[in-house]
């Protein structure tokens, strides 16, 4: 039996509805032991953690039971398609880490056997060109409680449909004069089963087929026959489309099963052909989270967010410049898991996957972002000491770097308190605390400024003290510091979540209402470790007690690196 989930996934993979019907398709030898699923996006817009979830779902399938898993463009709508969407797209899969199988598909690459296979259509009188207009289509649709009422052109004969139909592509007519519709029940309680529309009129040029065509198949038409061209098994799709699973059957039933077949890739192979099989998820959903595409483009052209790839963005791109992991992201998919019930997963979660990986990965370095000067006053002028610290504190193999320190150096604003609160346990005048990685210093004198801030301390190092306790006496605070002569200057940008209201998408608010208006701080004059951007330099960090951050490659240059937070340490919200 062909049933490679009990010994290739890992225990960690939790199984799911999709699985078991595989297991059940294998077994029963339906599709004769075939697994072959496809990413279907519409090139309309960036990928989003949703679509990752999807993505992850196909591709991850196809992975486990040896299948193929096809990436296919479902570009039949081209005014709102570009040709930038589909880089960003194929860019974005390879980066999580997955390869389709073969060329990347197009719907717009099948369009001359889907005009094939509407003419087959019209000629099995299945199939009539309508003369409504979009506005009286609807009309005559009907409600969910009445039925819809004939379109007068149902009985148009099956010659004067062909002619028309080819009129249509020849281009005769204007956008919206005719369409080619389904004949099948106005009557029906499924609207999508009201004589759907096949076929409608649009002048206007495509990023893939330029200006062949001048009428375009709607994607219940098109999605179907393309998955049987493709010879998809097992056609995953979100539960919205869970009505229109008749319709995706009756188009591929209402064909010519031989010539679904020839058309297909398998028609020349020996496998057994079978028509595909659509079967429904839910949506994943996140708290705090704008996710619908239309949104997210409006934040875009509005300038709410910089960019796609604005990191505080739940796209792909914005998710990567914002120090996300692949992993961490397939992890996330991982554990929300496949359900038919929709619900929404808590933002928190995503968080705690990009957490856990970083943790594991990161290497760590210091970073001050809020620079305080400290004079080293047992140091001489030009004092060089370079203090090997490893770069993670279990991961030896992740190796040490060198830290230098000199007689300068910068601590941040916040590790010092002329007048400390109870209980604070970092430096403060005539107190004591240790340097990360290095020695024990006290704070002997502060200079402060005509406001009475300070502005630097001298302090005195107990030499005794690298790698040592100090003698009799405790030193309770490790604070962590970065060379002020061989330390770099960078920006640092502090992201937060975009939105402080946990459904920023639903009907009782506008989103740009709940705009976090903390969502993006931006730190000049922060000072890092020479380490993080020596050449070769790991693109992700932990600066040390601050939290988990990445270099922003687009924003960065020579004179001024840019990094940005992707995570605090700790998850702050929950208690905000
Ligand atoms: P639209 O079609 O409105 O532009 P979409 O989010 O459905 O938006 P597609 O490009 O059609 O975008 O989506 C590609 C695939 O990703 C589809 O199979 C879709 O069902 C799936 N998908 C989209 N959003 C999610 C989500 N939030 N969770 C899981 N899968 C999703
Ligand atoms: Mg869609």
């Amino acid at each position: 039996m062909n049933h490679p989930d009990s010994d290739k996934s890992s225990p960690a993979t939790p199984s799911n509805f999709i699985r078991h019907m595989i297991d059940k398709d294998l077994a029963e030898g339906k599709h004769g032991g075939r697994v072959h699923t496809r990413f279907p996006p519409e090139p309309n817009g960036y990928l989003h953690i949703g679509h990752a979830k999807s993505i992850c779902l196909n591709f991850s399938l196809a992975e486990e039971y040896q299948g193929l898993c096809n990436l296919r463009f479902d570009d039949t709508n081209p005014e709102k398609e570009s040709q930038e969407y589909v880089d960003a797209i194929k860019e974005n899969i390879k980066w999580l880490g997955f390869q389709w199988s073969g060329e990347v598909r197009y719907s717009s690459g099948y369009f001359d056997a889907l005009y094939d296979f509407a003419v087959q259509l019209i000629e099995s009188g299945k199939a009539y060109v309508c003369s409504l207009s979009p506005e009286k289509a609807r009309e005559y649709r009907g409600t969910l409680t009445e039925p819809g009422r004939n379109s007068p052109d149902r009985d148009r004969s099956i010659k004067e449909n062909l002619d028309m139909f080819s009129r249509m592509r020849k281009g005769e007519f204007a956008d919206g004069d005719y369409s080619l519709r389904a004949k099948i029940d106005m009557a029906s309680p499924n609207i999508n089963m009201r004589d759907p529309v096949l076929y409608r009129i649009r002048h206007i040029v495509h990023h893939q087929t330029g200006d062949k065509w001048c009428i375009y198949p709607t994607y219940d038409y098109t999605h179907c026959i393309s998955d049987a061209i493709e010879g998809i098994t097992h056609s995953l799709c979100t539960l919205e489309f869970e009505d229109h699973r008749p319709l995706y059957d009756w188009i591929l039933n209402n064909l010519d099963f031989d010539s679904l077949c020839a058309a297909s890739d398998l028609a020349d192979s020996e496998s057994e052909y079978v028509l595909p099989q659509q079967t429904e998820f839910a949506k994943l959903k996140l708290n705090y989270t704008v996710m619908g595409k239309r949104h997210l483009r409006e934040m875009v052209e509005s300038g709410i967010v910089e960019g796609w790839d604005d990191p505080r963005m739940p796209t792909l791109a914005g998710m990567r410049r914002r120090g996300f992991t692949p992993a961490s992201i397939r992890n996330f998919c991982e554990s929300v898991g496949v359900a038919r019930a929709e619900s929404v997963v808590d933002l928190a979660m995503l968080e705690h996957a990009i957490r856990d990986d970083l943790d594991k990965t990161a290497p760590r370095a210091m970073c001050v972002l809020q620079p305080l000067k400290v004079t080293l006053t047992s140091f001489e002028e030009g004092h060089l000491e370079n203090l090997e610290m490893s770069n993670h504190p279990k991961e030896e193999s992740m190796g040490s770097r060198q830290v230098p320190l000199t007689r300068s150096i910068y601590i941040d604003r916040a590790d010092f308190e002329q007048e400390p609160p109870p209980g604070f346990k970092r430096l403060i005048p005539g107190g004591e605390v240790r340097l990360r990685g290095a020695y024990v210093i006290r704070c002997d004198e502060v200079v402060t400024n005509d406001q009475g801030e300070a502005i630097e301390l001298r302090c005195s190092v107990d030499l005794d003290t690298l790698g040592k306790k100090p003698e009799g006496r405790k030193v309770k605070g490790v604070i962590h510091w970065v060379s002020a002569e061989q330390g770099i200057t960078a920006r640092v940008r502090l992201y937060d979540r975009l939105f402080n209201h946990e459904k920023p998408e639903g009907k009782e608010v506008d989103y740009h209402d709940c705009l976090n208006p903390e969502s993006l701080l931006v730190l000049d004059g922060c000072v890092v470790e020479p380490s993080a951007l020596t050449e070769g330099a790991s693109s992700n960090f932990q600066f040390e007690r601050e939290g988990y951050f990445c270099i922003d490659k687009k924003d960065s240059s020579a004179e001024l690196p840019v990094f940005n937070r992707t995570i605090t340490l700790r998850d702050s919200w929950s208690g905000k």
